[in-house]
């Protein structure tokens, strides 16, 4: 590798693959018995961010959660950003928006995330905190906790932090249209965690079109609606993303990493601890 320059640094606190096993046990001796991981995915996510935009906001957001936990009393390891994830959601796009994507089968992930669970709770973790930083994992990683704390006694919470923040968004965000997938507040974020990743220039806004046809509650259920859409689209006519990625900011994206991280150690806090 030529003009070779520092590739990786930490300056937040460290997760755990950064740790030497020394100091790992050490936070353990202390109580950390939490560990928090964030699953996302490699997937195309417009012209403007990188393929590795699900992974690179996981990566922030188990430090996040880590410190608000802290904030509460609670200690934590931030375990790790898992790269791997399921498919697209063919509903919303498809065709030359779903090049690059690299996913894993549903069953794939079920049994990965399980293997990964066990291996910690080998080392002695006991609360597992699964977060998202890829909707369409949602399904897939309920089965995996569910099957990890019926069969294995693990305790374990899924976060899924989009629902509680569709009325925070509007407050921050310069668009209060809803911004979907690589939209303002997901730039903001990956901007905040990878900037020279991040290619905001000549962004044009967009939206999809009402189709006329309101249902209660009818959106898709890890977006806060009551509905699982597995139904290919016909035409996907969007950039890749919706809503408006050109407003993005890295203050932004800090204020979402927080909003997100504190609701998430709440209900860690709520649920995990309570015994
Ligand atoms: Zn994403």
């Amino acid at each position: 590798m030529k003009d070779w320059k520092t590739l990786y640094e930490v300056k937040g606190p460290k997760c755990l693959l950064e740790l030497t096993a020394t100091e790992l046990k050490a936070l353990m001796n202390e109580g950390a018995d939490t560990v928090i991981l964030s699953f996302g995915a490699i997937e195309n996510h417009g012209s403007h961010l990188p393929l590795g935009a699900d992974w690179f906001q996981a990566n922030m957001l188990i430090r996040c959660v880590h410190e608000q936990l802290a904030a509460m009393g609670h200690k934590s390891v931030p375990g790790f950003p898992v790269p791997f994830g399921v498919q697209t959601n063919q509903f919303e796009r498809e065709g030359a928006n779903l090049f690059g994507n690299v996913p894993i089968s549903e069953r794939t992930f079920i049994d990965m995330t399980e293997d990964l669970c066990l291996s910690l709770h080998k080392q002695g973790f006991e609360r597992f905190v699964l977060c998202l930083n890829h909707s369409e994992n949602h399904a897939a990683l309920h089965v995996a906790a569910k099957d990890l704390a019926v069969r294995f006694g693990l305790k374990c919470v899924v976060c899924d932090w989009v629902p509680p923040m569709n009325d925070f968004w509007p407050k921050v965000c310069k668009n209060a249209e809803h911004q979907g997938h690589g939209g303002e507040d997901e730039a903001s974020c990956v901007l905040a965690a990878v900037p020279n990743l991040v290619h905001l220039e000549g962004c044009e806004p967009y939206y999809e079109e009402d189709d006329g046809k309101p249902v209660k509650m009818g959106g898709l259920h890890y977006y806060g609606g009551a509905v699982g859409i597995y139904v290919p689209v016909k035409e996907d006519k969007s950039p890749g993303y919706i809503g408006n990625p050109a407003d993005a900011t890295v203050e932004v994206g800090e204020k979402c990493y927080e909003a997100y991280a504190q609701w998430i150690a709440q209900v860690a806090d709520k649920y995990l601890y309570n015994n």
